[in-house]
């Protein structure tokens, strides 16, 4: 039997994908053997990876002057690899809203003139920038936003106007909310948190800036060449690719971006409920308009109540309930494969702990 999967990444993937790649996993198509065995070259794996490619494109809505790459590792190599490719001598503003965006800042200043737009890190990351306070220097390249903060559990709103391209890392809510294209030079994140298993990040980047990518980079690093070659310059991560076909397939099929936008906030807002409800109980620190649809965090009173709710979750196959080890709490994810049910079933766990232990 399947648990209700919490955790903030790796994520829960739909039932039905696993099915079917377990039922594809001897033989492929007829070819008598699996996508992770097959030559990356060969017409069977050509299929699969266009396939994705295109699927990436329709659901994102992403327009045709954006290149799409497939890039391995994760989010975490695009810190370096954005400020390497687009920074130059120029400055480029980060919001500092977390331990994402201050990662993705202090990965930039090794190699780029970059400098903080923003930093919310004397106030604890409990909410994300009104416009007019973010400042940016003159001939800023770029500003680099985190969309949602996958461990503080804040969400921007509204993706800043400031007058200079936008570089977003998306990570934790990567296609489960539209991109504003024209405001974007590059979109990026990890696809493992809603899209498919570790090991790439998906890349929106505007064509005009992949043209422009410095030729003094290796290979690898270079913007340029994943587009030139399709992200086939080299062994791509071909089990990511060939299992996030399949969950995009099921989003298309599912209402696309905007359902699964929808969808987000009804389960993010069934647990907000119970918090909001429960007179103190449970608490959230977040800036009401930033919390995040993707990751819920929460505290109890005391730490022996926090373990015993956790102990109980695990009980009812809740997993992945405990907060980030650098803050502590409680934090559920509800990434796009987790249904609508394990949501609900977390808000009546919630409700009924909450009910049993009010008095401890
Ligand atoms: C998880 C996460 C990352 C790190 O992603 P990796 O793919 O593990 O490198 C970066 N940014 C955000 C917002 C994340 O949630």
């Amino acid at each position: 039997m399947r648990v209700h999967n919490f955790g903030a990444g790796p994520c829960t993937l739909p039932a039905d994908v696993l099915e079917e790649a377990r039922d594809e996993m001897l033989d492929f198509a007829g070819a008598g053997m699996s996508v992770v065995e097959m030559s990356h070259r060969s017409d069977e794996y050509d299929a699969v990876h266009a396939e994705t490619l295109r699927l990436t494109r329709t659901v994102s809505g992403c327009p045709d002057d954006f290149d799409i790459l497939f890039v391995q590792v994760g989010a975490m190599l695009q810190f370096g690899m954005i400020p390497m490719n687009l920074a130059g001598a120029d400055p480029v503003g980060y919001l500092v809203t977390g331990a994402w965006g201050k990662g993705a800042f202090e990965d930039a200043a090794l190699v780029a003139n970059a400098y903080p737009a923003w930093d919310g890190s004397s106030e604890g990351f409990r909410r994300m920038p009104d416009p007019g306070e973010i400042e940016i220097r003159d001939a800023t390249r770029y500003l680099h936003i985190t969309t949602n903060e996958t461990i503080g559990g804040i969400r921007m709103v509204e993706f800043p106007d400031v007058g200079v391209p936008l570089v977003g890392d998306m990570s934790s809510e990567y296609l489960a909310r539209p991109i504003d294209w024209d405001r974007y030079d590059l979109v990026y994140g990890g696809v493992q948190k809603n899209l498919a298993p570790a090991g790439m990040a998906v890349v929106f980047i505007r064509r005009e800036v992949t043209e422009r990518t410095p030729q003094t980079l290796p290979k690898y690093l270079r913007y340029d060449w994943h587009a030139k070659t399709d992200s086939l310059g080299n062994t791509p991560p071909m089990f990511p690719i060939y299992i996030m076909g399949k969950v995009l397939a099921r989003i298309e099929a599912g209402g696309g971006v905007e359902a699964l936008e929808a969808a987000s906030a009804r389960k993010a807002g069934l647990i907000y409920d119970v918090i909001d409800e429960s007179g103190g109980f449970y608490t959230n620190p977040v800036a009401p308009d930033c919390r995040s649809h993707m990751n819920v965090v929460f505290t109890l009173g005391t730490l022996d109540l926090e373990s015993r709710f956790l102990s109980g979750a695990e009980e009812r196959r809740m997993i992945g309930l405990k907060g980030h080890r650098s803050v502590g709490g409680c934090r559920a994810s509800l990434y796009a494969a987790l249904s609508e049910e394990s949501a609900a079933a977390l808000a009546a766990y919630m409700r009924e702990f909450a009910a049993d232990n009010r008095d401890s």
